[in-house]
């Protein structure tokens, strides 16, 4: 079993020293992490400049890009001659629940995982009172090894978020909604030119059976992602607009 892990907080992040630590004994396992803070990078994946990949100690190693980056980088170049079977991220410093997934450099490394093909699972840790990476690890390496009991579908893609304080148990979620209230504060510099920065707190609507429901109240959410982001609804309900664009076009064109 060979094991990739990577993160979005950067290479010398506790959370994936702690998890490469608490995999170890469950495969052969390889660290590609970015060599800072990526966090909120999405799935960026860096096309317009070289990147350099650097051995920090024995299956270390740092990638001056994005978690993207790092995944395309092990898995087609330094993994190439045996490729991993589960690629893993995490464990990130903060949750990564229900609509904030598309942000994360966290999960979208389990993207770009599923996209080669390979199973993958992202850890998130809640950053309040009580919170523990110790314990965050300890549950990953059960998480793990609960896993590899089975044979892994190749398309398996799992978000898992871990609440911080006292576990009371797993559950099996959708991702949750936030309410759009994200602040936008405007200021103004030293040479009275504005600038912007981009803050406010997620407020989430409340909803059983989500990612944001288990973890607030005290489980730990496993939630199935899919890439496919197709909205199979909106193919019935949307189409009558093709037929509509197509006489405007022909119209246009008569006219
Ligand atoms: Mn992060």
């Amino acid at each position: 079993m060979r094991i990739l892990i990577t993160n979005d907080d950067g290479v010398f992040s506790q959370g994936i020293e702690l998890l490469a630590a608490a995999l170890g004994d469950l495969g052969q396992v390889t660290v590609v992490a970015p060599d800072r803070e990526q966090s909120a990078s999405g799935h960026s994946l860096t096309l317009h400049r070289p990147l350099r990949m650097r051995r920090l100690r024995d299956h270390w190693y740092s990638v001056d890009g994005t978690p993207t980056d790092c995944v395309t980088l092990a898995v087609m170049g330094l993994l190439k001659e045996g490729k991993p079977d589960l690629v893993v991220s995490g464990i990130n410093f903060g949750l990564n629940l229900g609509d904030d997934v598309t942000y994360s450099g966290t999960v979208s490394a389990t993207f770009e995982g599923s996209l080669l093909g390979i199973p993958s699972v992202a850890f998130s840790q809640e950053v309040a009172e009580g919170f523990s990476f110790a314990d965050a690890a300890t549950f990953a390496h059960n998480f793990v090894s609960a896993l590899l009991e089975e044979p892994l579908p190749k398309d398996l893609l799992l978000n898992v978020n871990i609440p911080a304080g006292p576990l009371r148990g797993v559950k099996f979620t959708r991702l949750g909604h936030r309410v759009y209230q994200q602040s936008l504060v405007e200021k103004k510099d030293p040479r009275g030119r504005k600038y912007y920065w981009i803050a406010g707190n997620p407020v989430w609507t409340e909803e059983e059976g989500t990612d944001h429901a288990a973890v607030s109240s005290g489980y730990a959410s496993v939630t199935p992602l899919h890439l496919d982001l197709t909205d199979y609804r909106g193919l019935e309900s949307h189409s009558s607009l093709g037929g509509r664009v197509e006489r405007r076009l022909k119209e246009a064109d008569g006219s």
